[in-house]
C-alpha cells in the first residue's frame, strides 16, 4: 500500500547543497582582498556577466536584504536607518543595507567592502540614490547603467543608448581592473548565463505538474543562485541537480504540500520573515502557491538573449525586464502564468517597500478579473520590515479568499 503523503519526507534534498554553495560564495567574497580579487556590489537586475569576465566577485545587497528579512533582523536595521535620517517609506532593502554597512550588521556580519559599485535602474529609481549613498560611504567609484522604461517595443534610439553604455561599462571595468576585457571569455560566460536561466525556468516549470513538486516558497529559496552566481558553471550544475530531483519527486508522487486541491499564483517579492507561516496557512486549506512572478523574472531575459551575440543581446535582455515594462505587459505576463500553471487564484503582495512592483497591482487585478475571472487577494505587507505586517489581518483575508476559491471549484 502506498505510504500516505503526510508521512513521507517531502523536504527538497538539494537544499543542503544550495546552502553549501551560498556559504562558499560568501566566504570567497569576504576573503577576496586576501586573494587579490575585486568585489563589486551590483543591483539584482544588473548586467553581471561582464564582471565575471573580469574575475570580479559580484555581491548583491538585495540578496543580503532577503537574508536580513528571513532572519528577522529587518526591524532593527530599518529603525537604525530611520535614526540615520532615512524615511520609513524608503525600500527596506535599501534601509537595511545602509544601516548594516557601518556596523557590519545582518546575519553574516555585513557584506565585504566593495571596490566599486554597479547600479542598473531597470528595477527601480531607488537604487540610484541608495548606491550613491554607499559609493560615498565606501569612497569607491560607481557605474550607473541607465535603462529606459519600455512602454512597448524598444525603439532603435533606446537600443543605441543602452548599447553605448555596454561599451562604457566595459571601459569602466578595464580601468578598475587594470586589464583588457576578454571577449572570448564573454562568449563562454554568456552561454553559461543562458544555460543557467533555461535550467531555472525548467525547474520552475515542473510546478505545471499536478500536484506541484515544489512551491513558490521553495522557488524563493532556490532563486539565490540565479541571482548571485548567474553566468557560472556552479549554477548550471546545481539547477541540473535540482531539476533531476523535481523530476524524481514527480515520478515518486512527492508534492510540495500533502493534499494539493487549489493552485495559486503569487505576485511580488516574498514576505521573507513570514514565508513558512504563509506556506503553512495556505497548505491548511490544501492550497499550494505553485508559481510566482518574482522568481520567474530572472528568466524573462531568455526572450532576448542570444548566445551567438551575448553582449549585444544584453541591450534588450537587461532593459525589457519585468519591473521595467508597462502595466499592460505585466498583466499579459501574469495571465500567461495563470494559464501555464493552471491556477485557481492570484495572491498579490502589496509591498510597501517596492513601489514599482506594487503600484500597478490594482490594474493587473482588474485585467485578470476581466480576462480570466479568477479570484484575487491583495495582502498588505513588506518584504523585510515586519512592522508592516499584521498576522491577524492577513489571516482573516486569506480565510475569506479561500472560501471564495473553494466555492468556485
Ligand atoms: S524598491 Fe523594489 S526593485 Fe527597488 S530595490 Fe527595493 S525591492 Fe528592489
Amino acid at each position: 500500500m502506498a505510504e500516505p503523503q503526510e508521512k513521507k519526507d517531502n523536504r527538497i534534498k538539494s537544499v543542503k547543497r544550495m546552502k553549501e554553495i551560498m556559504t562558499n560564495y560568501y566566504i570567497e567574497a569576504k576573503t577576496a582582498a586576501q586573494n587579490n580579487k575585486k568585489v563589486a556590489w551590483i543591483t539584482s537586475g544588473g548586467p553581471v556577466e561582464p564582471l565575471l569576465v573580469m574575475d570580479v566577485i559580484p555581491v548583491y545587497p538585495e540578496n543580503h536584504g532577503a537574508m536580513v528579512g528571513a532572519s528577522k533582523m529587518g526591524v532593527g536595521l530599518c529603525e537604525k536607518a530611520e535614526e540615520m535620517g532615512y524615511c520609513r517609506d524608503l525600500c527596506s532593502y535599501a534601509r537595511s543595507d545602509i544601516a548594516a554597512a557601518p556596523i557590519n550588521g545582518g546575519p553574516i556580519g555585513g557584506l565585504p567592502k566593495p571596490d566599486f559599485l554597479v547600479c542598473c535602474n531597470n528595477i527601480c529609481g531607488t537604487v540610484l540614490k541608495w548606491y550613491e549613498v554607499q559609493a560615498r560611504y565606501f569612497n569607491v567609484p560607481l557605474f550607473i547603467f541607465d535603462t529606459p522604461f519600455c512602454h512597448s517595443e524598444m525603439t532603435q534610439e533606446a537600443k543605441d543608448y543602452v548599447g553605448a553604455q555596454i561599451l562604457e561599462y566595459i571601459a569602466f571595468l578595464e580601468e578598475q581592473c587594470g586589464k583588457k576585457f576578454d571577449y572570448d571569455k564573454a562568449i563562454e560566460v554568456g552561454k553559461l548565463s543562458i544555460a543557467g536561466q533555461r535550467l531555472w525556468q525548467a525547474v520552475l516549470d515542473t510546478a505545471m505538474h499536478k500536484p506541484a513538486p515544489m512551491s513558490a516558497f521553495d522557488a524563493f529559496f532556490h532563486l539565490a543562485l540565479i541571482v548571485t552566481l548567474r553566468g557560472t558553471q556552479i549554477v548550471v550544475d546545481y539547477y541540473t541537480e535540482l531539476l533531476n530531483e523535481m523530476k524524481e519527486r514527480i515520478a515518486n508522487g512527492i508534492s510540495a504540500i500533502p493534499n494539493e486541491q487549489y493552485r495559486l499564483l503569487w505576485d511580488n517579492l516574498p514576505v521573507w520573515y513570514k514565508t513558512k507561516w504563509l506556506s503553512d496557512t495556505f497548505a491548511a486549506h490544501n492550497a499550494c502557491l505553485v508559481a510566482d512572478t518574482y522568481t520567474t523574472a530572472w528568466c524573462r531575459q531568455l526572450d532576448y538573449l542570444d548566445e551567438n551575440d551575448f553582449l549585444k543581446s544584453m541591450v534588450e535582455g537587461y532593459t525589457a525586464i519585468y519591473l521595467n515594462i508597462s502595466v499592460d505587459q505585466m498583466a499579459k505576463a501574469v495571465i500567461g502564468m495563470i494559464d501555464k500553471y493552471d491556477v485557481d487564484g492570484l495572491v498579490m503582495h502589496s509591498n510597501r517597500s517596492c513601489k514599482p512592483y506594487s503600484l500597478g497591482q490594482y490594474d493587473i487585478q482588474r485585467i485578470v478579473q476581466k480576462e480570466r475571472g479568477i479570484p484575487s487577494l491583495i495582502i498588505e505587507a513588506d518584504m523585510v520590515d515586519e512592522r508592516n505586517f499584521s498576522e491577524a489581518q492577513v489571516l482573516t483575508r486569506i480565510e475569506a479568499f479561500m472560501e471564495i476559491i473553494k466555492s468556485k471549484k
